[in-house]
């Protein structure tokens, strides 16, 4: 049974990024306090615990502590809230997040209306709409694209959430094309993403079974799973070897297997090990 592992498959920079601000941070001998979890993988939050960092869920006083800012960023109105509270700042904050941050406010301040295409409560889409002067109107799904309200609108610039399908976003943005006379449309999925999305329309097609690796509330991880499940139903999404099932791999030649952008490298290993000892036993 050969294993194919997909280039882009774990960490993307966004999420090396954070986490090393945070190790350096904890090692500084700081106080780091983060509001929710880093990202979304089980392994990776419990590393960064047994660092030192505390998971908070509301602001308290901050005194001589400091904040860490995850990858997928903060509303404006949170991080001057932690300033004021008295928080020190550390922004791990992704630079192709910040990129979207800064197209949505100037695209604002030039007169436009902003539509953000992803899940209306992802941190990475309450942060984009948190820059805003203007309620940001959030769709997440082409069934919900609010055409009483868009009327009214003249003009108005799309942006999407980082790791949204880009085949999803398209369809949405035609749905939104016919009611907004001057529409700008920013493709603000981020590069890690798309070579991901790329690799998954292959890797499904190229091989009997897949496995997508990820923890169950990662959003991208359920994406990539989606995505490879409608051209091979032999996908199989897993967060640990011991969700493997030998059966899987009957008759299988090839095992396709990929990674989410918040999965660690020695999760990945230890399953790519494992699946080539199921398959040494045939
Ligand atoms: S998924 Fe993209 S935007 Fe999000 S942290 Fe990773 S590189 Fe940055």
């Amino acid at each position: 049974m050969i294993v194919n592992l997909a280039k882009s498959a774990g960490f993307c920079s966004g999420v090396k990024r954070a986490i090393d601000i945070a190790l350096k941070t904890a090692d500084s001998g700081e106080k780091v306090y983060m509001l929710g979890d880093i990202v979304h993988n089980e392994d990776v939050v419990r590393d960064i615990q047994q660092a030192g960092i505390k998971k908070i869920n509301r602001l308290g006083n901050g005194k001589g502590k400091s904040l860490l800012i995850r990858a997928h960023g903060s509303s404006l109105r949170n991080l001057l809230k932690a300033i004021k509270a008295g928080y020190k700042i550390f922004d791990a904050t992704c630079p192709m997040v910040k990129e979207i941050h800064r197209i949505a406010k100037e695209m604002e301040s030039a007169g436009f209306r902003i539509i953000i295409i992803g899940d209306k409560d992802h941190d990475e889409v309450r942060g984009i709409a948190g820059q805003l002067k203007q309620k940001a109107i959030v769709i997440d799904n082409i069934k919900n694209v609010p055409q009483e309200s868009l009327k009214k609108i003249k003009k108005a610039c799309v942006v999407v959430q980082s790791t949204q399908n880009i085949d999803k976003a398209l369809q949405i943005l035609g749905r939104i094309k016919p009611f907004v006379k001057d529409l700008r449309f920013f493709n603000t999925i981020c590069r890690p993403t798309r070579l991901k999305q790329n690799e998954i329309k292959a890797l499904p097609v190229k091989n009997n079974v897949v496995i997508v690796i990820g923890s169950r509330n990662s959003a991208n991880t359920k994406r990539l799973y989606e995505i490879s499940k409608s051209l091979n139903k032999n996908t199989y999404r897993v967060n640990s070897k011991e969700e493997i099932r030998r059966e899987w791999f009957r008759g299988a030649k090839k095992v396709g297997i990929t990674a989410g952008a918040s999965t660690p490298d020695q999760t990945t290993q230890e399953i790519i090990k494992y699946i080539k000892q199921l398959g040494s036993k045939r």
